[in-house]
């Protein structure tokens, strides 16, 4: 990005005008829960033109876990409890990937392919890398800084979604925990929600954790040593202020007595 004269090379990502590519909620918040949102949102910064998509289809699950945002700060709001969202559809760069994987900036989704997409260049990639995966996951880092900084515990908590029906198979879980290295906050909350009747809880479902599938419950839960949880809550459940309400009560009831500390 050195060649000045070039008016494409020196436009940000980004506009003075739009949205940053994080936002911190109640970054005093006095809960020991640490709660992210790495999907939360389908925009596509104007410089990319939609990445070359339909409105409906950057609006279908391949551009955002629908419902998460919203369950995400309501869960905030009734607990007290810090929250860092991502503002940018994950199809422009996907924030829970490490950066050097292919499905980092995804060619293809669901058998959409993604035209904004096609032609990405090495400079390309690094300028979304630096725009909106490095700050978002630089804010994540300063918040826990800080609270150890200043003796508060932290137990992190990436609320995702998922899409019910996949390559036409329908999935039975209502929720998913996922864990990688560390099952201990997974394995406590999907045992307080299976005592909740009718609730279907799958464990490392629909997906697992690993270091080349996922960035956030790697970095900033296994490799701090905080307890943590990836939770995957099934699309039709959240698409409505009404299934967003229950499950964020469900989750602010239940989470609170699964906190411990060594
Ligand atoms: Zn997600």
């Amino acid at each position: 990005m050195n060649n000045t004269s070039d008016p494409i090379a020196s436009q940000p990502l980004i506009a003075a005008d739009e949205p940053g590519p994080a936002d911190v909620i109640l970054a005093d918040g006095s809960s020991p829960l640490f709660l992210i949102c790495d999907h939360a949102s389908c925009a596509v910064p104007r410089s990319l033109s939609a990445l070359g998509l339909p409105d409906d289809e950057r609006r279908r699950h391949i551009g955002w876990d629908i419902g998460a945002a919203e369950v995400s700060r309501l869960l905030s709001a009734q607990l007290d409890a810090t929250l860092v969202m991502q503002n940018y559809s994950r199809l422009v760069i996907d924030c829970n990937r490490p950066p050097q994987v292919a499905d980092s900036i995804a060619q293809c989704s669901d058998g959409v392919v993604i035209p904004g997409n096609a032609s990405v260049n090495i400079a390309d990639a690094e300028q979304r890398r630096r725009a909106i995966f490095e700050p978002y996951h630089a804010a994540i880092t300063a918040q826990l800084d800080a609270r150890e900084a200043r003796g508060q515990h932290s137990v992190l908590i990436a609320v995702h979604s998922f899409t019910p029906v996949w390559q036409g198979k329908a999935r039975p879980w209502h929720v998913g925990m996922l864990y990688h290295h560390d099952a201990r906050l997974a394995l406590a909350l999907g045992a307080a929600l299976e005592r909740e009747p009718g609730t279907v809880v799958g464990y490392n479902e629909p997906y697992d954790v690993s270091d080349e599938s996922d960035y956030s419950i790697p970095v900033h839960g296994e490799q701090r040593g905080l307890l943590h949880v990836e939770l995957e809550i099934r699309q039709d459940l959240i698409a409505n202020e009404a299934g967003q309400q229950y499950w964020a009560a469900l989750l602010a009831r239940l989470l609170p007595s699964l906190m411990t500390f060594p």
